[in-house]
Parts: C-alpha cells; sequence; structure tokens
C-alpha cells in the first residue's frame, strides 16, 4: 500500500510497519519495531496520542484532530493525520491497534500538486492536435508527443534522437536555422512564432506553424520548446481565397479571373480593336529555383511583377497567370507595330540585371502578344498564348504579336468550321442511339439520339471535337435538322419494340440557338411528317442554360411542343441554374440527372444527396427521371432504391449505331415482349433482372464470341483482350477497332463478365 500504516500493541509499540510508513519516517523498519510510537513524536502531541491510543484500546475507532508532528529521521517535522482502529480477538478484546498515517505536510501537497500538474499536462500534450517536441539547441529530438502520430505520421520512439533538420523542407532549412540560432541565443522563455514545411512520413509536405520557446535554462525542462500546427488545409484556403478575392499573395497582381473581367469590360465598351493582351513567360526560373531557393525565386517574381508595373504604368494592368508566366491587358493599342513596342519595353524590363542578395541574375523571357479584335476575352487571351508559344519555338525571337484574327486557332476554327459545312453536304454526320431502360430491369424505354461525325481522315469524331464550332457558326441549326430527321426515323422504326408500357421516346438535343431563334417547331412538324413518326415518340433534351438565354422565348417554344405532344427534357440537371422558380415554368416532363452527379453515388455523400433531392423534386412535380452516365450496379441500384425510374449509361450500352441498336433492340423485345412481362413492371426484384438486364448482346459471329470467351478466360484485362482482337484483324460490329470499352460490352452482354 501507498497509505503509511502501522500495527501497535494496545500500548503503543510499534509490532509491524509497512514501506510507506519507512519511507514517511526516514527510518528503516528495524529502527522502528518494537519501538514505542511516542518516540517518534513531538510534545505537546505526545500526551494527545498517549490519549487517544487509550480511547482505542477500550473500543473505539479515533482520529487524531489535529496534524500530529513526526519526527523525521533527518531530524525534521513531518505533519501528519493519524487514524486508529481497534483490531479484536476472538473474545472481542483489543488486542492491536492499527495506525494510518497520512502525510499532510506542505512538501507533500506540493509533491502531489505537482504530480496532479504533470499529469495534466502529459494529457493535454498527449491529446492536443498540436504537436509538442523537446528538442536539444541544435534539434536533436528528446521528446514527441503523441500527436505525431496522427499529425506526421510518425510513432514518438522513432522520433526521439532522430536529426529534427532531417524534416525540414530543403527551401525553409536555412531561414529556420537562423530563427533558431536566434532563439538559442535569446533570454529564456522568450518565443518565436513562424511558418515551415515538415515532411509527412507519406513523403509529402505539410505546411506547419512553428512555436519555438527557449527552455534550455529552466532546470524543469532543458530544452527547446516546439509546438507544431499543421496550417496546411488553412494554406490552400487562403490560396483559394486569394484567387476569389482576385489578388496573387506572392506578388500582389492581379490574377486571372479580374484580368478576364477587365478584358471583358474593354470588349463591353467598344474598345476590342484596340485592346491587346501580353503574356510574359520567365524561361530561367526554375534554375533560380534550383541554384538559389525557392525563396530566391519568390523575390525574382516580386520584382518582375513590379518591373512589368511599372513599365506598363497606367496603359494597362499586369495579372499572374501563375508559376512564372505573367499577362497584361494594354489598352489604347494603335497597331501591331505599337503593341510591337510595349512588348520589348516589357521583356527590356524583365531582362534588366537583377540584384538578389549581392548576386547579379540575368533574367530572360519569351513574350506572345494578341491584338484584338477577338471573338471574346478568352479568344483573345488563348490568341496570345499561342503567339507565346510561336515564340517559344525559337523561329521568331523572344517575341511574337499577332493579330487576334490571324492566329492558328482562330485559323483551325474557320477551317473546322469549313470542313463541317462541307460534311453536312457530303452526308458525313451521322447519329448514333445509346440506349434509355427501366432501372429495375434493364427494359428499353427509349434512346438518345447522339451525333458523331464520320470524317473521311480523322475517323469517328464526337460532337465534342465539332459541335461547339457549329454553334459559334450557326451551322448547328443544318446540324440539328440532321440529327432530328435521324431521330424520326428511328422512332417511326422503334416505335414498337420496346418493352415497356409507356410510349418508346426517341430523345434529341437541342442547342440554345434552336431553341431561341425560332423555326424548331416548324423543323420537329416537318420531320415527324415526313418521317411517319408520332410526337409522343420524340423527346427534346434542352439544357437550363440554353433555356436560360432567352426564357420567354424559350418557354413559348417548349409550350408549342408540349402542345404537339412531344416530351420534352431538362438535360445535364443539376448543373445549371437549377431554379426552382424557371424550372415550375417551364413545360417539361422529364429530368435528366447529370452523370457528373451518378460518377459520384456510392464514393461521396453530396453526389447522394443532390441525387436524392432531383429524384424527390421530380416526382413532387410529377416528372419523369432519367439518370445518365450509369456505370456500375452500384449506382444502378442505389438509384432505383431512391426511387429514380430510368437509367442510361455503359452498364447498359454506349451509344450504337442504328442498323446495331436495332438489332440489340429486337433482341430484347423478342426475349421478354412487353406484353409478357407486363406485370412485373417496376416492382420485379433486383435478382430478377441479371441476365435480362445484361441483354442479348452485340451481333458478333460465333468464332469471335469464343476468342474472348477464352482471353477472358486467362484473366487478361480488357486492354489487352482489344490489343489481342485488333492484332487478330478484328473489328467491331461497326467496323472499328476494339476497345476496352467495346470488348467490356461484349463481354458483358455475353454474360461473360458482370457489370
Ligand atoms: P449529353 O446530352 O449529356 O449526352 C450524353 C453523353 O454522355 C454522350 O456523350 C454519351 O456518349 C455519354 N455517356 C453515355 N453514357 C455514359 C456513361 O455511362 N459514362 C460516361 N462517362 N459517359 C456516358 P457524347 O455522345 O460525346 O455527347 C456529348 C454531348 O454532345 C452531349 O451531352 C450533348 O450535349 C452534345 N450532343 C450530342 N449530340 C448532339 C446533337 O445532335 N445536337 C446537339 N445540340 N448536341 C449534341
Ligand atoms: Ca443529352
Ligand atoms: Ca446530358
Amino acid at each position: 500500500s501507498g497509505v503509511a500504516q502501522a500495527t501497535l500493541s494496545p500500548e503503543g509499540v510499534l509490532l509491524e510497519v509497512n514501506a510507506a510508513l519507512c519511507r514517511l519516517s526516514g527510518y528503516p523498519r528495524r529502527d522502528l519495531l518494537g519501538r514505542p510510537v511516542t518516540e517518534f513524536m513531538v510534545e505537546p502531541d505526545v500526551a494527545l496520542a498517549t490519549r487517544g491510543m487509550g480511547r482505542v484500546a477500550a473500543g473505539e475507532t479515533f482520529q487524531l484532530r489535529r496534524p500530529q508532528l513526526l519526527r523525521h529521521a533527518d531530524g525534521v517535522t513531518v505533519e501528519t493525520r493519524v487514524s486508529l482502529f481497534p483490531v479484536r480477538d476472538a473474545d472481542g478484546a483489543v488486542r492491536r491497534l492499527e495506525a494510518v498515517v497520512e502525510d499532510v505536510s506542505e512538501a507533500a501537497s506540493a509533491r502531489r500538486e505537482l504530480q496532479l500538474t504533470e499529469a495534466r499536462w502529459r494529457s493535454l500534450a498527449s491529446h492536443s492536435s498540436d504537436v509538442a517536441l523537446l528538442c536539444t539547441a541544435d534539434a536533436q529530438l528528446l521528446f514527441a508527443s503523441e500527436a505525431a502520430l496522427s499529425v506526421f505520421g510518425y510513432r514518438c520512439e522513432e522520433l526521439v534522437g532522430a536529426d529534427g533538420w532531417a524534416f525540414v523542407h530543403p527551401d525553409d532549412v536555412e531561414e529556420v536555422r537562423a530563427i533558431w540560432a536566434a532563439a538559442a541565443a535569446a533570454p529564456a522563455g522568450t518565443s518565436q512564432c513562424f511558418e515551415l514545411r515538415v515532411r509527412h512520413a507519406d513523403g509529402s509536405w505539410r505546411w506547419v506553424e512553428e512555436t519555438l520557446t527557449n527552455q534550455l535554462d529552466d532546470p524543469a525542462v532543458g530544452a527547446m520548446v516546439v509546438n507544431l500546427l499543421d496550417i496546411s488545409e488553412r494554406k490552400s484556403a487562403e490560396a483559394v481565397l486569394e484567387e476569389l478575392a482576385g489578388t496573387d499573395g506572392l506578388t500582389g497582381l492581379a490574377t486571372r479571373a479580374p484580368l478576364m473581367a477587365s478584358l471583358d469590360a474593354a470588349f463591353a465598351a467598344g474598345l476590342a480593336a484596340t485592346t491587346a493582351v501580353v503574356v510574359v513567360d520567365l524561361t530561367r526560373l526554375k534554375l533560380v529555383n534550383d541554384t538559389h531557393g525557392h525563396r530566391a525565386g519568390d523575390d525574382v517574381l516580386v520584382e518582375v511583377a513590379a518591373r512589368l508595373g511599372r513599365t506598363l504604368g497606367d496603359q494597362g494592368i499586369v495579372a499572374r497567370l501563375g508559376g512564372d508566366r505573367f499577362a497584361a491587358l494594354v489598352g489604347g493599342v494603335g497597331d501591331v507595330s505599337e503593341l510591337f513596342e510595349v512588348c520589348a519595353a516589357l521583356l527590356d524590363a524583365v531582362e534588366d540585371p537583377l540584384q538578389l542578395d549581392g548576386l547579379e541574375l540575368l533574367l530572360t523571357a519569351t513574350v506572345g502578344a494578341a491584338l484584338g479584335p477577338a471573338a471574346d476575352s478568352g479568344a483573345l487571351l488563348a490568341s496570345a498564348e499561342s503567339a507565346l508559344a510561336t515564340a517559344k519555338t525559337g523561329e521568331t525571337g523572344p517575341m511574337h504579336v499577332v493579330r487576334a484574327e490571324t492566329t492558328s486557332t482562330a485559323l483551325c476554327r474557320a477551317r473546322l468550321i469549313e470542313d463541317l459545312r462541307r460534311a453536312l453536304a457530303a452526308d458525313e454526320l451521322v447519329v448514333h442511339f445509346q440506349p434509355v431502360v427501366q432501372l429495375s430491369d434493364g427494359r428499353p424505354v427509349g434512346a438518345e439520339a447522339l451525333v458523331r461525325w464520320q470524317h473521311p481522315d480523322k475517323g469517328l469524331l464526337s460532337p465534342g471535337a465539332f459541335i461547339g464550332a457549329a454553334e459559334d457558326s450557326g451551322l448547328i441549326i443544318d446540324v440539328g435538322h440532321h440529327v432530328l430527321r435521324q431521330a424520326c426515323r428511328a422512332a417511326a422504326r422503334w416505335a414498337q419494340l420496346g418493352g415497356h408500357r409507356g410510349a418508346f421516346h426517341v430523345a434529341v438535343n437541342l442547342s440554345a440557338k434552336q431553341l431561341t431563334r425560332g423555326g424548331v417547331v416548324d423543323a420537329v412538324r416537318q420531320a415527324l411528317a415526313d418521317t411517319g413518326a408520332e410526337p409522343a415518340n420524340l423527346m427534346l433534351e434542352v439544357t437550363e442554360s440554353a433555356v436560360m438565354s432567352d426564357v420567354d422565348v424559350a418557354v413559348r417554344t417548349l409550350q408549342e411542343l408540349r402542345e404537339m405532344g412531344v416530351a420534352v427534357a431538362v438535360d445535364d440537371f443539376g448543373t445549371g441554374y437549377s431554379s426552382l422558380t424557371y424550372l415550375k415554368r417551364f413545360p417539361v416532363t422529364t429530368l435528366k440527372i447529370d452523370r457528373s452527379f451518378v460518377a459520384g453515388l456510392g464514393k461521396t455523400d453530396d453526389d447522394a444527396a443532390i441525387v436524392t433531392s432531383v429524384i424527390n423534386l421530380a416526382r413532387s412535380m410529377g416528372l419523369e427521371c432519367i439518370a445518365e452516365g450509369v456505370e456500375t450496379e452500384e449506382q444502378r441500384l442505389i438509384l432505383q432504391t431512391l426511387g429514380c425510374g430510368r437509367g442510361q449509361g455503359f452498364l447498359w450500352s454506349p451509344a450504337l449505331d442504328a442498323a446495331t441498336f436495332h438489332t440489340w433492340l429486337g433482341g430484347r423485345a423478342a426475349q421478354g415482349g412487353p406484353a409478357a412481362d407486363e406485370e412485373h413492371g417496376v416492382a420485379s426484384a433486383p435478382g430478377q433482372r441479371t441476365r435480362r438486364g445484361a441483354g442479348p448482346g452485340l451481333p458478333v459471329d460465333p468464332a469471335l464470341a469464343q476468342r474472348v470467351a477464352d482471353l477472358s478466360a486467362t484473366g487478361a484485362s480488357l486492354a489487352t483482350m482489344a490489343a489481342a482482337l485488333n492484332s487478330d484483324g478484328q473489328r467491331t460490329p461497326e467496323g472499328r477497332r476494339w476497345s476496352a470499352r467495346s470488348v467490356a460490352q461484349l463481354l458483358v452482354s455475353r454474360g461473360l463478365r458482370g457489370s
């Protein structure tokens, strides 16, 4: 027991003592045993103690009210509180006294206090998210708190004895060493606070705030005390805020966003023809960073920023685009030769020798510039950047100055538009169809028409490669009519083949121009009449931004289409305005949940929350829901569980050419048949879909299917299988080279692999 105890005869002679009492009195056990306890007491307590022992011997339990002074072996007195208990034999007679002696002296209470404080500090240090370190003056680690593991991934034991400098970022070492040297020389107890990068056990660098306190002379500590707070998140938040605020934290210059805003303003003010963008790219900053450290590199950037600003004066605005790239808006430029002079002045300013810590540095730069007018601010900046790229090839010297419309990107665009015009006449635009299915059982309920360009030289191009140019040039109207006719033809053909009770929809994407420039209602009426398709089998997809470009016209157009009996879907729902006020005004039948949210299902709660609310919203407004980009069985199951009715995505099939789609659809319908399966409907259990969900597959020849099955059995990856098929000279049913995706689709459709 840690409590001092003694057994006494009824007369007060010590019969037994424990180790704690020996410690408390300072006497070894043999010096205590057999001696009257009063020998160790101080008058006048002896009389009181004697009286007390008499009462206990008579059978009372007794605590001496006043603290008793015990004479310690050292000669000092120890203040104690003594309790006495009688110990009786079988007959009830008191044979011995039991004494419990508590040290209540000031020293003891101070010791207890200290223990308590230490325990508190220990607890604070081990539960704090700050890392506490004790180090020698030259940063050898003596102690590390437990947070070192959660914050930096190091166990405390592996840190003790380590060299602290090994964890500091090479670019920070010099500065931090100087701070440490100053701190070690500073008076005891003074603290420094600074930021540096520290290596995490996983090899990454973390920004930390270090508070360094010199406690070397404190006998209780005898170390440099280091507190580290991980501020990496704060640092990245700061960067984001700087970007939002529009100033670059290092140089104080504007960032890209305010530069673009100023350009937009200049364009809006009708100054496009006299406004230019100059891009300046430093060529040797990396060398400065590598040989003089990042801090030197930072100093160079600050100096260059100042020089560019001074040179341009109030003729323009300088911004930092990031890294070692600067851009300037230059106003009031008369012609290209004037712009050339501005560029030369900027280049001179940058290449003027620069003093850095007594060193002379010679910087070099390349400059690209473009003078308006251009389509918009983005196009002007892009022109300047492509001029910079030309300058970097070395063909033009360190500067290249152009007029925006003569730049290569603009030329490319112009050629693309020309080429597209030719393609329309040559009937190179084809329409592929991607199935839309019932989520519960995979039955086809429709298709989305997606345009492709069968280019004679470049192969099959996806819409991303040309829809933008088609919209800019107005060709989208012709492209749109072409797609509309193909889609209506398909709708007329497939209307009877879907496995669903309701109408089979073929959906067509409408661009903003089609929707607001008029003519689309007539075009739809004409296409329906020419192909014999029913309006009920046609769906038009519009994005919110297309509607918002001219709400009144768009709403009126959609209203007319709805009155004809055509369905209308809001495409990419959730990525645009998603404004309920407007949604209520839009005469729509369907919401298509954008595939970016579907991709996050099962991964991020945010996306699940968005999808859930879109589905609930659709339900409350009586709209049908289609989830786009469904790629996995998990996504399908979550969507179905959330109450989404339909889906489309690679889980079932990519877009197929009309012939392949027709075969695919025919196989489906033959397998289940709309009438036969009507009763299962939405309620069919997920387990029931399996093979039917996978469908009859692409129409491929049996030898090919066997070859794929064999490859699959070897466990080969999709890419390996695709490569093997291509080297066999095999082609897909659509006549294309096999890709991992088309192999996957074939495997799934043959039931050789799950989704
Ligand atoms: P969208 O309307 O959102 O079309 C869906 C896109 O998602 C298609 O790309 C489709 O191939 C792709 N997709 C389908 N399932 C999956 C999947 O499971 N995972 C992933 N990652 N993607 C999937 P596509 O065909 O390249 O079309 C791109 C966009 O081009 C379309 O987006 C649409 O905005 C536009 N577009 C296509 N055809 C036309 C058209 O005839 N007229 C107009 N105005 N725009 C069109
Ligand atoms: Ca679409
Ligand atoms: Ca979409």
